[in-house]
């Protein structure tokens, strides 16, 4: 079986572009680092869920625009960038499997395991992680490879974040660990 490492929205638009968040910068050392080991691992793969809106999507309504198909927001930060093996997903809303080619992915690598890591926590991270956990896949969430939206309420980053996390144990059983406690 396999794990699959899967890196949400962590783009040009979403780090310093139209919903710029402070509070992801941190997270971009860890999360390469969790690729990079990912990639020379066996029973590992590597996804990246990222937004690549369309005009209308419904999430817009909420965000405004930000990560447009096609454009230089919507590609992962130069950081991180894909590498030759690691598979891309676009996707129009908040979770990686809905309406995207993910849940058929997991299936033909024959994966069991989620490691959620990116961006928000609270809206992307968990709802990444509920369609994972109704497909009967384990979830693990690394707390310091995730960040909430800080720009809703920069005072009080450190406590979204620690309610979202809490919320994914909770409700979903995520193990949350921290990065170097991953491998
Ligand atoms: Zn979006």
């Amino acid at each position: 079986m396999t794990t699959a490492l899967v890196v949400l929205d962590m783009l040009n638009d979403f780090i310093g572009g139209v919903l710029a968040n402070d509070a992801a910068r941190p997270t971009i050392d860890p999360i390469g680092r969790l690729a990079e080991r990912a990639r020379s691992t066996d029973d590992w793969i590597v996804v990246y869920a990222n937004d690549a809106h369309h005009a209308d999507d419904f999430e817009l309504e909420v965000f405004g625009e930000h990560a447009m198909a096609g454009t230089p927001g919507a590609q992962v930060v130069a950081e991180l960038a894909p590498r030759d093996g690691d598979i891309v997903v676009p996707k129009r809303a908040y979770s990686a499997f809905t309406a995207t080619d993910l849940d058929m992915t997991c299936r033909v690598h024959e994966v069991d395991r989620l490691v959620v890591v990116g961006q928000h926590t609270d809206c992307c991270c968990r709802h990444t992680s509920y369609d994972a956990f109704v497909r009967g896949l384990d979830v693990t969430v690394v707390s310091d490879a995730t960040a909430v939206f800080a720009p809703f309420d920069p005072d009080s980053v450190t406590q979204r974040q620690q309610l979202a996390l809490d919320y994914l144990r909770t409700y979903y059983a995520a193990d949350i660990v921290k990065a170097d406690e991953v491998f």
